[in-house]
């Protein structure tokens, strides 16, 4: 059996991944500073803990394990990366995590490290057509991320395929691109935009109105949470290192998101556009090189993607209104 660990799983992405490597027949353990929020976790093994701290990484990479998922990090979507407020935590906070962990790694000498990078390396200067955004591996450097999430990011990129080549650390590493779905989080300032979203457009009266940040004429694509975790263990089984995009290639604007939604929802509603943190004005997952080199393609369109998520918000947000 395999036994494989995963930080930050009381996150979005590491809770079903948990769920997905114990349905594959994996013993797993488990590592965040919180538990999910939203179902109990599928964990056979879960330290409540801050991997910050040297004690606590000590208890969770305390022994071998096939696979390590590194996904623990200070994030949140725009109105907490783009703002400025968040920059020294986030930078300082999932910089120790990346170096605490890899440090174990190497202790004892796990099979394989999958680092959960993300778009937001990407240059800001490739970004700003939003009708064609140049979201490339390779056109990660010279580099310019528009936040200091992106730089982070980036170096810790750099710091896991360092150890890879000087110390023989297996590393897989995916730039994820606005992953989104069911137990996500939808409320608080840490959500992203699709959740934001749903969230609006669930507490909308019929005939009211939402608000959308920007002139909503900025790009994005969203890829629902199965399909990213199909293409991460795909990555995992593969003999290739990255850094790779996981990410969907259906761009859409961010008001047409919300029409999206709106019409999901059934209801009658009007899109106003205000002034907030935006990010990048364009962004797409390009996705020849996974293409190329694990023949993956995300299979469903994000509209079924935000049917289910709507539907998941809707039923959070009733007892609230
Ligand atoms: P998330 O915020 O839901 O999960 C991250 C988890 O890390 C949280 O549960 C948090 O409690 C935990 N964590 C933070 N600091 C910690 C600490 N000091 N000690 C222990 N645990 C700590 O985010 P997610 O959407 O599940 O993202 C997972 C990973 O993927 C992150 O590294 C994120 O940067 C990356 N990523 C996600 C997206 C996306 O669209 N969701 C896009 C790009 C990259």
């Amino acid at each position: 059996m395999k036994k494989v660990l995963v930080l930050g799983a009381g996150g979005f992405i590491g809770s079903h991944l948990v769920k997905r490597l114990k349905n594959d027949g994996c013993w797993v353990k488990g590592a965040d500073l919180k538990y999910p929020e939203f179902s109990p976790t599928a964990a056979d093994e879960f330290i409540l803990g801050d991997l910050r701290e040297q004690v606590v990484c000590d208890r969770v990479l305390n022994e071998y394990f096939d696979e390590v998922y590194q996904l623990a990090a200070d994030m949140g979507g725009a109105g907490y990366i783009f703002t400025g407020e968040n920059d020294a935590n986030v930078m300082h906070n999932s910089a120790l995590i990346n170096i605490n962990i890899v440090e174990r790694a190497i202790k004892f000498k796990v099979g394989k490290l999958f680092y959960s990078s993300s778009a937001c390396i990407y240059p800001e200067f490739n970004q700003s057509n939003p009708d064609n955004p140049n979201c490339s591996e390779d056109s990660a450097y010279p580099a310019q991320p528009d936040s200091e999430y992106g730089w982070e990011k980036l170096f810790s990129e750099r710091l896991y395929l360092s150890f890879q080549r000087n110390y023989k650390l297996p590393v897989r590493i995916a730039r994820f691109h606005n992953i989104f779905g069911p137990e996500g989080t939808w409320q608080g300032g840490k959500e992203k935009a699709p959740a934001a979203m749903c969230r609006k457009v669930a507490m909308a009266k019929n005939g009211g109105e939402i608000e959308v940040w920007g002139d909503g004429l900025q790009t994005r694509s969203f890829l629902y949470i199965d399909e990213c975790l199909e293409a991460v263990l795909r990555l995992m089984e593969s003999d290739f290192s990255g850094p790779v995009n996981i990410g969907s290639d259906e761009m859409i604007s961010i008001n047409n998101l919300a029409k999206m939604v709106i019409d999901i929802s059934g209801k009658s509603i009007s899109v106003k556009n205000i002034t907030g943190p935006l990010g990048v004005r364009g962004r797409n997952s390009n996705n020849k090189l996974i293409q190329l080199k694990l023949g993956w393609q995300p299979t469903q369109s994000l509209r079924m993607g935000m049917e289910i998520t709507y539907q998941w918000i809707n039923q959070q947000v009733k007892p609230q209104l």
